[in-house]
């Protein structure tokens, strides 16, 4: 079982309890404030206040380990940022009584920090555009120690422990310790271990996929779905939330192929990092496309690694050799 009072776990939980709260405070709003970065994707105010909370708290209990997270504060320090600016530190100063604009952007950029030996990675919210559309979305946060994560945890405000929909989770994991899972709003309630589907039959398996088209190979999934031999629906979600429903056993294989629109994207660290744990201590596993490890020693991307391949170990080999047949083929 978990130590839940071991002071990494506890703070680890206790930022994603409150992370949560704020991007569903921020989720209420008829619409939420924003910016667009500069690859258009979008970033809204729970990103950037969810990202100072946790900078703040983690800068202040492990001053020694840096925090390598997704966004930065240099268009909310810019002039036109101002109105955003102002909505995130009210949001923050619901957490953190001392919020100044000044110190909110100080909070913000503790997570551009290089990755070293040791490091937090966070995503402050995962499938924003899942968030703004109403769908999926999680807070997720990693110790990552020599290249592998050691402590992970997402918090999923739109799943039961169970990996159904329903009114949130949060999924914690430690190397070696399982992966487990526990209703989101009630801080006293059980904890239950979290474990893959056992289902080995590469016919039945059901394949997790992105709402967002743009992310993957949408003609690729297709054909490695059919080449397995496939006659399952997809199950469609936004988000890392896909790592915490596959641990659950809610589905049997997630793929990140290369978009056509973005050959050269290199995943990043904060979008695996949490949730490629619960699912390897759920029992399931987790490559890129040839079936090499993921290799967390590269910087803020996974260099190293092409594409994504998880599953719930039974039918890897089956679906990586899928994957070469059609990749290969293309
Ligand atoms: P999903 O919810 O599965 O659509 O995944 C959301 C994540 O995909 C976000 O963290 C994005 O940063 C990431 N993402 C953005 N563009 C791409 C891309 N071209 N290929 C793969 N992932 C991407
Ligand atoms: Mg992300």
């Amino acid at each position: 079982m978990l130590d839940l009072s071991e002071p990494k776990t506890a703070l680890l939980l206790t930022i994603l309890r409150d992370a949560a709260a704020l991007g569903r405070a921020v989720r209420a709003e008829t619409k939420p404030a924003g910016l667009t970065k500069e690859d258009l994707s979008p970033v809204t105010v729970g990103d950037f206040a969810i990202q100072a909370m946790a900078g703040r708290r983690l800068r202040d209990a492990f001053p020694g380990i840096p925090l390598v997270a997704e966004e930065d504060s240099a268009d909310l320090r810019a002039a036109d940022g101002a109105v955003v600016l102002a909505a995130v530190t009210w949001h923050v100063s619901r957490f953190e009584k001392d919020a100044t604009p000044e110190a909110v952007c100080d909070w913000i950029d503790v997570g551009g920090a290089e990755p070293g030996d040791a490091f937090w990675t966070l995503d402050p919210i995962d499938g924003t555009k899942g968030f703004l559309r109403g769908g999926q979305y999680a807070v997720a946060l990693a110790l990552v120690e020599h290249g592998k994560s050691v402590l992970g945890g997402l918090a999923c405000p739109g799943l039961n422990p169970d990996g159904t929909p329903g009114a949130g989770m949060i999924a914690l994991a430690k190397c070696g310790g399982g992966a487990w899972a526990t209703p989101l709003d009630d801080p006293g309630a059980a904890w239950q271990r979290l474990c893959v589907s056992s289902c080995a039959n590469p016919a039945q398996a059901r394949m997790m996929r992105s709402f967002e088209a743009g992310h993957t190979n949408t003609g690729q999934t297709d054909a490695i779905a059919e080449a397995m031999g496939m006659n399952t629906e997809p199950v469609p979600m936004d988000s890392q939330a896909k790592y915490a429903a596959l641990a659950a056993g809610r589905a049997e294989m997630l793929l990140r192929l290369l978009s056509p629109s973005r050959p050269d994207y290199k995943e990043k660290i904060w979008d695996h990092a949490a949730g490629s744990l619960v699912l390897e201590e759920a029992g399931g596993r987790v490559t890129d496309l040839c079936g090499a490890p993921l290799d967390f020693t590269r910087g803020r991307s996974l260099t190293a690694n092409t594409g994504l391949l998880v599953t719930n170990g039974a039918v890897h080999a089956a679906a990586l050799a899928a994957v070469r047949r059609v990749v290969e083929n293309d």
